[in-house]
C-alpha cells in the first residue's frame, strides 16, 4: 500500500445517511486519497465533498463511480481487491433489511478477509480506521499463502 490510499465506500440506502455524515466530517482527509464507490453512494460521497470544499475554496476529489450494488457494483469492488485495486473498504452495510443483492454483499466481505483488507461495517470502526496512522504511511498486509491450494492435485 502507498502513501494515498485507494478506499472503497459503500452505503446501503438505511445506511447512506450515516455514511454521507461520517463522509462530511472526514472530508480533508478523504480528499487525500482516492475514493471507489459504487454508483449511488458514489454520487453522494461526491456530492457531500464538493459541498465541504466549496466551503474552503478546494475542488479536488478523486473518485471513480462503478455500478450501483444491485448491479454489479459489489461484484467490481471484489474484482479489484482480488486485483489488488483496493487498500480499505468502508462498508456500511444494513442489518435490518435484506437486500436482491445478498449474496453480492457476502461475496464481497468473504473477498475483503480473504486478501486481508481493512474493512469497517460501522462507524465506530471507520473512525478508528481512518484515525489510524498507518493510513498515512506505506504499508504491506500480509496476505495468506494459498500456494498449497493453488497446487493442490485435482483428480
Ligand atoms: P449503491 O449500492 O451505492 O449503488 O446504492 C450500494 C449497495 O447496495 O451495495
Amino acid at each position: 500500500m502507498k502513501l494515498q490510499k485507494r478506499i472503497g465506500l459503500v452505503a446501503h440506502d438505511n445506511r447512506k445517511k450515516d455514511l454521507m455524515e461520517w463522509v462530511g466530517w472526514n472530508h480533508e482527509i478523504l480528499s487525500k486519497h482516492k475514493l471507489i464507490c459504487t454508483g449511488t453512494t458514489g454520487k453522494l460521497v461526491e456530492e457531500t465533498l464538493l459541498k465541504h470544499q466549496k466551503k474552503t475554496n478546494k475542488t479536488q476529489i478523486d473518485i471513480t463511480r462503478l455500478k450501483s450494488g444491485p448491479l454489479g457494483g459489489d461484484q467490481q469492488l471484489g474484482a479489484l481487491i482480488a486485483e489488488g485495486g483496493i487498500d480499505l473498504l468502508i462498508f456500511f452495510w444494513d442489518p435490518m433489511q435484506a437486500q436482491p443483492h445478498d449474496v453480492d454483499v457476502k461475496a464481497l466481505l468473504r473477498i475483503t478477509v480473504l486478501y486481508n483488507i481493512p474493512t469497517a461495517c460501522n462507524r465506530s470502526s471507520a473512525d478508528f480506521l481512518i484515525s489510524s496512522p498507518l493510513l498515512m504511511e506505506e504499508y504491506e498486509p500480509i496476505i495468506k499463502d494459498y500456494s498449497s491450494y493453488i497446487n493442490r492435485s485435482v483428480e
